[in-house]
């Protein structure tokens, strides 16, 4: 049987380690990525890390006749779709609400009309635990309310969730939303992470970077939260664990009827403070991170961390790498980084 799986934004942090989980597996990647936040080299590391180059085009998803080629030059051997092509910056995406809803929302409604033209039924679509806004329980499960999001881009994933959901109601798709928690850490060869152009804009690169010297010292916004230790607390996952996570979703998805809408929490169940964070880093790399506590950072919610019950009974799903083996794996990576 055909193992071809289409993977839109293939290039990026966690699209290209669902690549290596997906050729582990056996599965063919066709990745489609119009390299706005992602370098072709990736491929290079994906073939040293896999033995195998993986097949590759550079497409624009805003542009339906480029996506209808990809389809039609390979109809009948897609087996399903794994959907992360997207803009995913915050902040940027306050700044530039219309390129994030035209980008995101855009990409994904033309994606599910070539779905529709040649009949390619399953769907894993990149969601996030953004959509649950603050949450009134801790943890969070798949029920709880979907809250207004805070920031374009936090709507275009809610968006892009009640766009599948409807179109899995009138054409015959098989949708499984993945709503990730905070993907962390880098592939075990220190051959593959996250590429950062710019400061960093999440908390593990920034850690990361004041370790080597290259910033003087970490921002921790606001120790006077409701928490333990008054900073965030986020539910921090390998980003190997959330690659694995999409081939159990795939195999699932695949399984369903037709006309079916699932949505499932990517997390560890664990929630850590921002302080945790860097006093676990010290202690698992023996480095120091200078930090000083300043104001809150606007948008920020006070603390969240996944109900993944549902995850591990219907898509077998684990978490197999701690804390220790997230930070490390992140602390490999930039410094392999810097030998570059
Ligand atoms: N954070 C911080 N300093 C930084 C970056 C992030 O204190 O330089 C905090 C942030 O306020 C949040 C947590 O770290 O509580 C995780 O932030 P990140 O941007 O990594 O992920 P988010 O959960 O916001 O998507």
């Amino acid at each position: 049987m055909a193992k071809k799986v289409l993977v839109t934004g293939g290039l990026g942090y966690i699209g290209s380690h669902t690549v290596i989980e997906l050729m582990n597996q056996g599965y063919e990647p066709l990745i489609i990525d119009n390299l706005s936040n992602s370098e072709v080299s990736v491929l290079d590391r994906i073939e040293k890390i896999t033995g195998k180059r993986p097949e590759f085009q550079q497409i624009e998803m805003r542009d339906k006749e480029q996506l209808q080629e990809v389809f039609w030059s390979n109809n009948n051997q897609i087996v399903g779709v794994i959907h992360f092509a997207a803009v995913l910056l915050v902040g940027e995406s306050v700044e530039q609400p219309l390129h994030y809803y035209f980008n995101n929302l855009t990409s994904t409604i033309n994606l599910l009309e070539c779905m529709n033209e040649f009949d390619v039924k399953p769907i894993v679509f990149s969601s996030s635990c953004t959509v649950y806004g603050n949450p009134d329980q801790l943890p969070v499960s798949e029920n709880a309310p979907i809250k207004a999001a805070v920031s374009p881009y936090g709507n275009t994933k809610k968006v892009c969730e009640d766009i599948l959901k409807d179109a899995s109601v009138a054409h015959p798709i098989k949708v499984v939303s993945l709503r990730y928690f905070n993907p962390i850490g880098a592939h075990k060869s220190a051959l593959l992470g996250e590429f950062q152009s710019g400061p960093p804009h999440h908390l593990v690169p920034f850690i990361t970077e004041t370790a080597t010297g290259k910033r003087a010292k970490l921002n921790i916004f606001g120790d006077d939260w409701n928490t333990a230790d008054g900073t965030c607390v986020r539910d921090y996952i390998h980003v190997s664990d959330v690659a694995e996570a999409h081939i159990n979703a795939m195999e699932y998805a695949i399984k369903q009827d037709d006309n079916s809408f699932n949505v499932f929490n990517i997390g560890s169940g664990n929630g850590y403070s921002v302080l945790e964070m860097v006093k676990s880093f010290e202690k698992t790399t023996g480095k120091q991170v200078p930090y000083q506590i300043v104001a809150r950072r606007p948008g920020d919610v006070e603390a969240v961390y996944a109900d993944n019950t549902k995850a591990i009974k219907e898509l077998n799903f684990k978490t197999k790498r701690g804390i220790d083996e997230m930070l490390k794996s992140a602390w490999d990576w930039e410094q392999a980084l810097a030998k570059q």
